[in-house]
């Protein structure tokens, strides 16, 4: 049986993007909630997340935005550049500790304290450029992830599977003419979504090319178009890449009953997803996988989604 590392702390409810905002506190109460209730809390090992340290988030991200961000935090600031990224004065603090989070969790995985890892953070990363808060994320937590494990424990590759129903363009741009970080997404096409990147054509800049593979699926897209995807292309391009580690940008918000997006992924397929990556991971990486939340907005999907990949992270 895997040991599975969980990083959960109450601190994370603190960050406010605004009342009305669907990427809100609730979100990781229903999480905790939930695998609180059903008992699968005490299968798992609690890994307390500290702060990012700031020489990692800036190598990372412009010293300017971090300090315009702490900044905004400190005036009482109501956004942070975009509408979408609303905060409050403890924002800037609490996304040092969700990126700090995904760090610890990395620490835990590499130290061999535990096989794998879940990360019930927020506010989420993805969209978070070098320079700029975007779609409610302000440091690009799986990034700072990847980085540190090729910067402080030497690893060689890589890969971070996202498979939010958005495009991950933080992620994509950090590290498009990087070779050491294959970087794989699903996500509805940005014809029609948010942020409007992510074109096949993307595939990744200077010596980091190839090392890029956008998936963009049509709107109204189900488990058929996702695993098929995932099945005959991502996975041999995983394959051939041979990570030595797993990061999966885990938001849950390509399903079905979400109410930000268009797709029709069902509990089902993102189990099966799921299943097949953590069955790579154990093939290429030692069973090396930590996942990361991203979105997500229906509080009864998330859990539900959440609570099977805890699941498949147990090996159950
Ligand atoms: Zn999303």
């Amino acid at each position: 049986m895997p040991r599975t590392g969980y990083v959960y702390d109450e601190r994370y409810l603190r960050h406010q993007p605004g009342e009305w905002h669907p990427e809100r506190p609730a979100r990781l109460e229903a999480i905790h909630g939930r695998i609180q209730s059903n008992g699968l809390l005490e299968s798992l090992v609690r890994i307390p997340p500290y702060a990012a340290p700031l020489a990692w988030v800036e190598r990372l991200h412009d010293p300017d935005y971090i300090q315009r961000f702490r900044e905004a935090c400190e005036r009482g600031r109501s956004v942070l550049g975009v509408p979408d990224c609303g905060i409050c004065p403890e924002s800037y603090e609490i996304a040092l500790l969700a990126a700090g989070g995904v760090m610890a969790a990395v620490d835990a995985v590499m130290k061999g304290e535990v096989d794998n890892a879940f990360c019930a953070v927020r506010p989420p990363g993805h969209h978070a450029e070098k320079g700029r808060a975007l779609g409610f994320c302000f440091f690009n937590n799986v990034a700072l992830a990847a980085l540190y494990l090729l910067e402080e424990f030497g690893l060689e590759r890589v890969a971070v599977v996202d498979w939010d129903v958005h495009h991950g363009n933080g992620t994509q741009h950090l590290f498009e003419a990087d070779p050491r970080v294959f970087y794989l997404s699903l996500h509805e096409d940005p014809q029609y979504c948010y942020p409007g990147t992510g074109y096949r054509r993307e595939q990744g800049k200077g010596p980091g090319q190839g090392f890029t593979l956008n998936l963009p699926l049509p709107p109204g897209s189900g488990d058929d178009l996702y695993l098929q995807a995932l099945e005959k292309e991502g996975l041999p391009r995983l394959q051939r890449f041979s990570p030595q580690f797993l990061l999966i940008s885990a938001g849950f918000d390509g399903h079905q009953d979400d109410p930000l997006a268009h797709q029709n992924l069902s509990r089902e397929g993102y189990q099966t997803m799921g299943r097949s990556l953590i069955n790579l991971a154990r093939e290429e990486a030692g069973g090396r996988v930590i996942s990361v939340l991203e979105g997500g907005y229906n509080l009864t999907v998330l859990a539900d989604c959440v609570e099977d990949h805890l699941r498949l992270l147990l090996g159950e």
